[in-house]
């Protein structure tokens, strides 16, 4: 049983697999036993993955800046509703808080949140697993970029192979499974 983070879009124009994808995983992190950290919002992805995380049975953490509340319409149903004073505060909250990370497809921000959690785990900061869940191929240039970074030696093996990329959301949590017991 172990606390979840998960990363993924606010974007509320995006497909309506992308949404069912977030649900699918509130409903196996509760199934799972696990708790949800996430960003605190309602919106799109977001929300989606703390209903459906609730609504399994699951303990759900947001953490949202206090500029962000309207914006991305506070999780006021969150069982835990932290509120900080900027975005790196949340990242630090959300990070801390939890003891695993699953990248969803994502924006500007998503990325930044997976970058930074992938770099410091690179770096030997911490040791918890992050994963990033891409049943379509919405990474598959991320990764050829990182590939060709690799290759030119920007990039070493070890920390491209820290970040495991899955393609269903049971993959991703049997492979939690594995790293976190
Ligand atoms: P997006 O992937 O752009 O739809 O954003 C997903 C979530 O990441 C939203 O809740 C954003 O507010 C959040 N976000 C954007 N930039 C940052 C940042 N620098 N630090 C933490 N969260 C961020």
């Amino acid at each position: 049983m172990a606390a979840i983070c998960v990363y993924c879009s606010s974007s509320e124009s995006i497909d309506a697999a992308y949404r069912e994808l977030a649900a699918a995983v509130g409903v196996r992190l509760a199934a799972d036993g696990h708790s949800l950290i996430s960003g605190g919002g309602r919106v799109s992805m977001m929300g989606d993955v703390a209903r459906a995380a609730r609504a399994g049975g699951a303990h759900t953490t947001g953490v949202i800046p206090e500029h962000l509340m309207p914006l991305e319409v506070a999780d006021t149903d969150a069982d835990d509703l932290v509120v900080v004073a900027t975005m790196r505060d949340r990242k630090r909250e959300m990070d801390d808080r939890a003891d695993a990370f699953i990248a969803l497809p994502g924006g500007l921000g998503t990325l930044e949140e997976l970058f930074e959690v992938w770099t410091s785990a690179s770096l030997g900061m911490h040791e918890k697993p992050v994963l990033v869940l891409d049943p379509d191929g919405f990474y598959a240039p991320l990764w050829e970029y990182l590939d060709a970074l690799r290759g030119k030696g920007f990039v070493r093996t070890l920390a491209l192979e820290m970040l495991r990329r899955v393609e269903t959301v049971d993959e991703a949590f049997d492979l939690l499974a594995i790293l976190l017991d």
